[in-house]
């Protein structure tokens, strides 16, 4: 168990604690700091304010794990309506090589109702087990039965390193499956390796607002625990007939209760394609100049078969949802082409597009940096050029 205690002849009595906690569960007596238990979360943020050592801290230790317990490399596989989404392919691409540096096997774990299909042709996309749960409650995406049974799986099985999309499923399940298992995490990896020597996995992903990129090790837990960003790793290749071992569990009804309940999932309606899906982006930022103009972002993005993309600029000023902010805050794409349409090319949404195969940036100013990604740039106002383009290649592919 952890503790806290007040080493009273070192307390002043300068009440830093008292400021520092964000729970109000320090007080003076006495000029002295004493601490409400019922209120403290043993966060720490009073001894690290205390200037005088004087507040004493201890994290729960227990019995050291057993790091040589754990074995395998286990892929979490996103479905929704019973279709297993590329992400979860492009984890096993990667889990693969994982597994392979490791000398363990590829395992992926597979949550849903009437999933036994999908189930047995995960080994087609390099499995080597499945570890299938199948019940009701887990047709959909839902908090608490999610990470109840990830919980469970992880404590019997004991994976050595567990991977998952960083989409909004996984960013949501994986944390608190995290926190149940007491386990490292890192969130939103560009990048995994294998020390071999260490049997550590190096886990990469931009740090600093992305001007530096950081690997991370999980050296005194497991299992290592990381989300991957869509579209950065190769999905792995069909295998045609070939077989992964099938461990299908159950577990008792509680397992599946819920704080929440789902009332139904309602997909945004929009006129082109997903942005992670899509094969062409045309994006737009501030330099749009406002809502109304991004629809002729979207007749362009028609007329190429493509989908519409955006800065968080433009999101925070409501010209778009969310889901089509490209960035590191935003989805991470690698379409074919991407037209970036008054967006300057800052970092954060570099981190998002700039691997994309063909980059046709149009931009006012001669020297935004979206240039110096940019296979293609127009110099010019987007408001004249988009309809422009639109309309020539409409001409050009024929398109009424
Ligand atoms: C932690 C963090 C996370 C972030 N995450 C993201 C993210 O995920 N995605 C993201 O995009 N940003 C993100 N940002 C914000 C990022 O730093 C930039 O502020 C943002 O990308 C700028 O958006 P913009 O290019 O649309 O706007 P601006 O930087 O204002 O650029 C507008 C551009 O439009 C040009 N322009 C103006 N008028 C015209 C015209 N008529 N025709 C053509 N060009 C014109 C201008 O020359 C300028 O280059 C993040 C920031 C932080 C701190």
């Amino acid at each position: 168990m952890a503790s806290i205690k007040i080493l009273l002849d070192k307390c002043t009595g300068c009440a830093l604690c008292v400021k520092a906690c964000p729970f109000g569960a320090v007080r003076m007596a006495d000029r002295k700091a004493v601490i409400d238990m019922a209120k403290c979360t043993l966060c720490g943020a009073c001894a690290a304010a205390c200037r005088f050592a004087a507040i004493e801290l201890e994290k729960a230790g227990g019995p050291k794990k057993d790091l040589s317990a754990y074995k395998d490399v286990w892929v979490f596989c996103e479905q929704k309506k019973g279709v297993i989404q590329s992400i979860s392919f492009e984890l096993l691409g990667e889990g693969r090589k994982l597994a392979d540096k490791l000398g363990v096997k590829l395992c992926a774990v597979l949550l849903g109702s009437g999933m036994e299909d999908a189930a047995e042709r995960l080994g087609e996309r390099g499995a080597d087990k499945v570890y299938l749960v199948d019940h009701p409650s887990l047709k959909a995406y839902q908090d608490d039965p999610y990470t109840e049974v990830l919980v469970k799986l992880a404590e019997e099985y004991k994976p050595e390193v567990i991977l998952c999309g960083a989409t909004t499923i996984g960013r949501s399940l994986v944390s608190r499956v995290a926190i149940k298992i007491d386990a490292g995490l890192t969130a939103d990896c560009t990048g995994l390796d294998i020390d071999p020597k260490e049997r550590l996995l190096l886990q990469t992903r931009p740090a600093f607002g992305g001007n530096i990129m950081a690997t991370i090790v999980t050296p005194n837990h497991r299992p290592q625990m990381a989300t991957v960003r869509h579209k950065v790793m190769k999905e792995a290749p069909l295998q045609g007939g070939r077989l992964a071992e099938i461990i299908s569990k159950a577990y008792p009804a509680e397992t599946f209760a819920s704080r929440t309940r789902l009332l139904d999932v309602v997909e945004e309606m929009g006129a082109t394609v997903n942005i992670s899906e899509a094969d062409v982006i045309v994006a737009g930022g501030r330099g749009m100049g406002g809502k109304e103009n991004f629809s002729m972002l979207e007749e362009l993005a028609t007329v190429l078969g493509g989908a519409v993309g955006a800065s968080r600029s433009a999101v925070d000023a409501d010209w778009i949802p969310y889901s089509h902010q490209v960035g590191q805050t935003g989805k991470t794409v690698v379409p074919k082409l991407y037209i970036a349409c008054g967006i300057s090319g800052q970092i954060q949404h570099l981190i998002g597009m700039q691997s994309s195969k063909v980059i046709v940036a149009i931009n006012k100013d001669p020297d935004a940096p979206i240039f110096k990604v940019a296979t293609y740039g127009i110099v010019g106002d987007a408001a004249e050029l988009v309809p422009a383009l639109t309309r020539e290649f409409r001409r050009v592919l024929n398109k009424q």
